[in-house]
């Protein structure tokens, strides 16, 4: 069975994206979805629309949407913020579950924005909090009775290595420590099973495989046996028992709900919300086949054709999540000139050409075209036109 629903989906004519794990593709209801939110509930119904339209408990009703994407089980999941807020508090409630430990172990491939966030909670904890950052592959062995947390991203965001998530939980464990995945480049490009591993924290964002657009909420998954016991770090009014008793004094609300901080971004997650439409009845195991013969399709292509280019991710499919990189030391221009013929990929410092295979969107024909386009950049060296060489603020 084929997971892909193309129709679903506003794509320009034209161009081939693969850049879906960046920020995902345009879902076409979507536009429609916020006009209606703005025009039927903001507009005719004002304030009455946090109850009439259901605005209060959507953060929830989102993400019970996203509990089967990464095998959680209901009203595991909270939404609301941006993933380094998420990274925040999941951080900060596992190291209150291990009062008697000061690391936080992480790895120098994790994104910095999750490096960043532990660093300024450290700083702020002082007493001998530290963040010990080791390469991907020592991972495993810096696991010592020392370790508070283990925080890692599951899917490298450079080169797409995959970490074993079952294993590197099992080991955290087996050392005492709290394990808190980063799913940004998991959710909804391979399958996971947070139940299956039991770490006690997942977060994740639903602007890349999810499709939710440009600052579209974060996610927070907090294992259901220990949710009771967290003191929120970030204790916002709405994740108050009773916000609107207004009491001087915080308490927690019940389970997954005390994660939540403040006011919900209703346009940006009634917009995710129709996204998420896409992957009702998408079996994870027939979408991780699809991204695998279209990476497998996508690195023969390019070898065949553009010797200049060296393969920056696992070359086993079964060790790297839905994106394939090459290294290129001239990268940023060569991607440039990349997607002026339209095909949309990023590059990310110092050398990387990244490209994301998204199969709700993306097919063989797509891929083999891509492939030409790109033999056709790197063997012309078009790239080395004065304009494609000034860097933008995004890359
Ligand atoms: C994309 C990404 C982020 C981005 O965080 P925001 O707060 O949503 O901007 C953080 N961490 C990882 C691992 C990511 O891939």
């Amino acid at each position: 069975m084929s997971v892909l629903c193309k129709e679903m989906f506003e794509l320009p004519e034209g161009i081939i994206y693969l850049d879906g794990n960046s920020l995902g593709a345009l879902p076409k209801g979507a536009a429609a979805r916020a006009v209606k939110t703005i025009e039927d509930e903001w507009g005719a119904e004002l304030i009455r629309a946090w109850n009439v339209a259901g605005w209060m408990d959507l953060p929830r009703v989102v993400g019970n949407q996203i509990v089967p994407l990464i095998g959680a089980p209901k009203d595991s999941v909270a939404t609301g913020d941006t993933l380094s807020i998420k990274v925040y508090q999941a951080l900060a409630a596992g190291l209150q579950m291990r009062p008697d430990r000061r690391v936080i172990l992480s790895d120098t491939g994790n994104f910095p924005s999750d490096l960043y966030m532990a660093q300024g909670l450290t700083g702020l904890l002082g007493q001998g909090y530290e963040l010990r950052t080791v390469s991907p592959e020592e991972v495993a062995n810096a696991i010592s009775d020392e370790v508070a947390v283990v925080m890692l991203t599951h899917v490298d965001y450079r080169t797409g290595r995959l970490h074993d998530m079952k294993a590197i939980t099992e080991l955290a464990h087996q050392k005492g420590a709290v394990m808190l995945w980063d799913l940004a480049h998991s959710a909804g490009a391979v399958p996971v099973d947070i139940t299956g591993c039991a770490a006690e924290f997942a977060v994740g964002c639903t602007y890349k495989y999810l499709n939710g657009g440009p600052g579209a909420p974060a996610f927070i998954y907090v294992r259901p046996d220990i949710v009771e016991a967290i003191q929120p770090a970030l204790s916002g009014w709405l994740g108050h028992d009773a916000p609107f008793a207004m009491e001087p004094g915080y308490r927690p609300a019940m389970k997954t709900e005390r994660m939540r901080v403040g006011t919900p971004a209703i346009l940006q997650l009634v917009v995710l919300q129709e996204a998420l439409k896409a992957w009702e009845g998408v079996a994870m195991s027939e979408l991780r086949a699809a991204s695998i013969a279209l990476s497998e399709r996508f690195i023969s292509g390019i070898e065949d054709t553009c010797p200049m280019l060296t393969l920056a991710s696992p070359r086993d499919p079964e060790r790297r999540g839905s994106q394939v990189s090459f290294a290129f030391p001239e990268g940023y221009a060569a991607m440039q000139a990349v997607i002026d013929k339209g095909v949309i990929g990023d590059f990310r410092a110092p050398d990387i050409m990244r490209f994301g295979f998204t199969p709700l969107y993306l097919d063989e024909a797509d891929i083999d075209s891509a492939v030409a386009r790109i033999a056709e950049v790197m063997t012309s060296e078009s790239w080395r036109e004065a304009k494609y060489q000034t860097r933008s603020r995004v890359t």
